[in-house]
Parts: C-alpha cells; structure tokens; sequence
C-alpha cells in the first residue's frame, strides 16, 4: 500500500483527530469541540453537514468510515 500526498496529506492546523482507514488514508476530523467536520482522503466522503456536530459524533461518525472504507484514491481533488 502506498500511501501519497493526497490520501495522507500534512495536518491542517485545526485538526483534531486523525484516523485511518483500511489502507491507511488519512480521516480527518477538523474545526472545534461544539463545531467538527469529517472528511476522507481515501474516498472523499466527508460530514453531511458540515462543522455543525459536536466532537464526539464526528468523532463516531468518522471512526465508523474509517473502519469500512478501503479506498487510497491518490488523485482526489476537493
Ligand atoms: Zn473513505
């Protein structure tokens, strides 16, 4: 598995938690405690509303991609 720039960027500065997903891209979760977002670098799936769940769902919410999603696409542009 390799992994590139695009399914294992640098952290962005409001990074929260990093997660991975089966092969090893990067899920992010990002914003504040009251305002948190979830996005895959592996697929792109990311939070249905952005930055409007509390940490602690996204934090589920991303856990529960990251231990399904199987995707390392190295080319995915936001
Ligand atoms: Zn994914």
């Amino acid at each position: 598995m390799k992994l590139s720039p695009h399914s294992s960027p640098a952290e962005p500065a409001d990074l929260l938690i990093r997660m991975h997903n089966q092969v090893g891209a990067a899920v992010d979760v990002t914003g504040h405690y009251r305002q948190a977002r979830w996005y895959c670098h592996g697929c792109g799936e990311s939070s249905e509303f952005p930055a409007e769940d509390i940490v602690s769902f996204t934090r589920r919410k991303a856990n529960d991609h990251a231990g399904q999603c199987r995707a390392a696409y190295h080319h995915l542009h936001r």
